[in-house]
This record gives C-alpha cells, structure tokens and sequence, in this order.
C-alpha cells in the first residue's frame, strides 16, 4: 500500500485533475489517495467564515456566489460526458445549498469548520466523479468516517488505524481509495480540521494507519530545496534528508511540507517522498530515517518572529530562573523556538504573539524586558553539521556583512539556528547561498 497526497495547485485545474489521474494509474500498487481542496478554494472560505463572524451576509453571499461560479465553469472542463457532468452538477449544487443555508442561521465557531470541510469534500467528489466517468474502479472513503482528533486537537492514531482497517478490509480486491486531507472529527464529533496546510499530515497518519510502504507528497516543485527559491535564484532540490532534517526544514520555513507530517512517519519509518506533478519523473526528496550525506544541506527561514529577553542580575548563581520564564510561556501555551543564555539574560523567541503583553507582563516580574519584534530564524540545517570541524565558522563567515542577534548552536547535531532582523533575511539567504553550497 502507498499513500499518494495532492495539494491544492495539482488538482487546482481541470487539465491538473487528469494529471493526478495518470499519476494514480501509473502501477497496479494498492494507494490511498489523499486530496486537499482545489487552490484557493480554502483560502475562499475563510473568506466566507469571516464575512459571517462579522455579520456581513452580503459579503458572505458575493463570496459564496463567486465560489460557486468557480466550481460550476470547473466541472464543465473536467467532464465530458452528461452522466458526469449531471453527478458533478448534483454535488456542487448540494455543497453551495449547504453555505446558503448557513447564511440564513446563527453562525458559531463549529458551522465555521464545517465551512472549512466543503473545499476537500468537493475536491474528492469531483475527482472520483472524474474517475467513474472513466470507468477507473476506485473506492471513496470519506475521512469523517475515520479520521479524529482528541479534546487537544491531536490525531488519534490508533484509533484512525483501528477504523481504517475495519473499512478497508471490505474492499480486499480494489486498488485505488481516494480520500480527504485535513478534516476530521473532533472529540465532540463535530467536523474539525488538522490546520492550513492539514493534508500532508492527513496523508502521513494514514500512512502510519496502514503501514503504507511510502508516502507521496506531490506537489508543484521537485522536492525540498537548499535554499528559498522565492529568495535566491539558484536553488537545488536535496536527493536525500533524514526525518530530523525535514523535520527542522519544514518547521522553519520550507513551506513544501506541513511541519507535524513529519512524526507519524518518523514513528512508523516509513519514507516520505516529495515529488512534482509536472515532472513525474524526477527524484523530488526522500525522507528517510538514514542520516546520511555531510556539510550544510540546506537553509530555509522563518519569519514573523519575536524575541524576548530577560536580564536579572539575581539569575546569578540562582537555580530555578529558567523554570520560572517557562512557566510563563507555558501559561499562554506559546511554544517557544530558539533559547539562548548567559549568565545573566535569557532571551528566547516565539512566533505566536496572541498573549504577547501578559507574558511581558509576567516576566517583569523576574527581570528587565525587552521585545524586539520582526525577527527571522535562519536554520541551517545538515547531517551533524553541528560536531564537523569549521562548519560554525564557515556560516559566520558567510553571513558575516549582517548583525546576529542571537545563535543557537549545539541543541541538534542536524542544526545551527541564527536569528536576525528581518531586513536583512533576503540578502542573508542570497550571501550564504553563495558562502556555504558549491555552485
Ligand atoms: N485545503 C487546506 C488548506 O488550504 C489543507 C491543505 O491544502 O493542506 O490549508
Ligand atoms: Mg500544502
């Protein structure tokens, strides 16, 4: 069994919609195919939630119409026969009744995320409607049969392998399953969703469910590349990354991959490859637990990040400092990325500012405070990068035009993380490009 998952721009276009269709009957393998909603289409009904949480129906209605537009000139380019077309018709028409009617009821948080379900749901309809038109035989599995997550939005894994076996094991001789990312239940058995980007992880829990031998991430580049090609104009895409590289990568910008998709594979060891729709062919990434390979192999940057520091001159030979500045980011449940200390200041960053001024707050209890705002974390990331001999000094020197503001060095051996203003990112990322991979 394999698992192989399309993003939003590999089914976003009828003619994209056929491609992934090649792709599925390419091998007899058994697959589980997972889709995430046509481009853009998520996007528009946040849109759409938005406009009803502020009470503006008619906005919400203009939105709801110009999706509907959408999808209504989508399937008349996807499906040629009137049989097709007559069942795609059926489903876009029961999925945009669905928004119309909420914008008649009194809108809350659940209907919010049962708005946010309608992208995937009409992605794999449409799709297998593709599918049946032509005579391909597959089996649909809606993931709200299988897919949940627990009262802290975790997934429950055993739980999903448990139901995925039961329900696949009615179809012992079938070949190709399509199925959603990123819904799910939730442990009030409401409609929920595993975040943006949710479908890679959708895709590498059912992999872990089923033990698949490998889970496909195609997408629209060919695979993960060393730097970011948004940035800097000449990029590579790396051959071979072990799950703690990735890992780092996806969590530091490389938007290829959702960061949590990572650990159900890790835990299963199951490979993940991230390939290209456009070029089938070419190698992409595979993700594997080997660490192998040596030196940096690869940047990627995170922005939106804030750093604090916290300077007391009773942290001296005091023990239970750090404790106490934890707690307080524990208290607002915000993750914190990157610690540096000395004997006197810590200084730590975070990216999620919901409860910025409490925490400041709080940590003016213990020391003086100081906040400074627009950060970017640089990570690079490489097999034990972090105990080969001159590599420290071969980054510094590569960067070495830009004031850092902080270095974390020694947490992982895959990764050396700095942390400068964000003004400076583009041209960081250019001049290290150049300092650190052979052209
Ligand atoms: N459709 C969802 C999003 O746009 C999930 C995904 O595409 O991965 O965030
Ligand atoms: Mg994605």
């Amino acid at each position: 069994m394999k698992i192989m998952k399309f993003g939003g721009t590999s089914v976003g276009k009828p003619e994209r919609m056929h491609q992934v269709k090649d792709l599925i009957t390419r091998d007899k393998q058994k697959k589980i195919v997972v889709l995430s909603a046509l481009s853009g289409t998520t996007n528009a009904l946040v849109g759409i939630g938005e406009a009803l949480a502020e009470a503006n129906k008619e906005l919400a209605k203009e939105r709801i119409d110009s999706l509907h537009s959408h999808y209504l000139q989508f399937y008349k380019e996807l499906l040629k026969t009137e049989a097709a077309r007559s069942k795609a018709e059926k489903i876009i028409k029961e999925h945009f009744e669905f928004l119309n009617i909420i914008l008649k009821i009194s809108f809350n948080e659940a209907i919010n995320r049962d708005i946010l379900a309608q992208g995937e749901l009409l992605s794999t309809k449409l799709f297998f409607t593709l599918l049946q038109e032509l005579d391909i035989p597959a089996v649909f599995l809606p993931a709200l049969d299988f897919m949940s997550i627990d009262e802290n939005s975790e997934p429950e894994l055993k739980k999903i392998a448990e139901k995925v076996k039961v329900i696949l094991a009615n179809y012992p001789e079938d070949q190709i399953f399509i199925t959603q990312g990123y819904i799910c239940k939730n442990h009030r058995n409401e409609v929920d969703n595993l975040k943006r980007g949710g479908s890679d992880y959708s895709a590498s829990l059912i992999g872990a469910a089923v033990s698949a031998d490998v889970v496909e991430i195609w997408t629209d580049i060919d695979g993960m590349h060393n730097n970011d090609p948004r940035v800097v104009d000449k990029t590579r895409p790396i051959a071979q990354l072990s799950f703690d590289e990735a890992a780092e990568l996806a969590y530091f910008g490389a938007k290829i991959l959702h960061p949590a998709s990572i650990w159900p594979a890790q835990q299963y060891n199951i490979p993940v490859k991230l390939l290209n729709t456009m070029e089938p062919d070419a190698p992409g990434t595979t993700i594997t637990a080997k660490e192998i390979g040596s030196g940096v192999k690869a940047l990627a940057a995170k922005d939106g990040i804030t750093a604090i520091k916290i300077k007391s001159s009773r942290m001296l030979l005091a023990y239970g400092f750090l404790r106490k500045v934890f707690e307080v980011f524990e208290k607002y449940k915000t993750s914190i990325d990157m610690i540096t200390t000395s004997e006197v200041a810590v200084s730590v960053t975070i990216d999620d500012l919901s409860h910025l001024d409490e925490i400041v707050k709080e940590l003016e209890i213990y020391g003086m405070v100081e906040v400074d705002k627009n950060q970017t974390i640089i990570s690079v990331v490489g097999n034990m990068i972090a105990e080969s001999k001159g590599t420290l000094a071969k980054i510094m020197s590569s960067i070495s035009d830009y004031p850092i503001r902080m270095v974390s060095y020694g947490g992982s051996r895959h990764n050396v993380s700095l942390l400068l203003d964000a003004k400076y990112k583009n041209e960081a990322l250019k001049s290290m490009n150049e300092g650190l991979f052979e052209w």
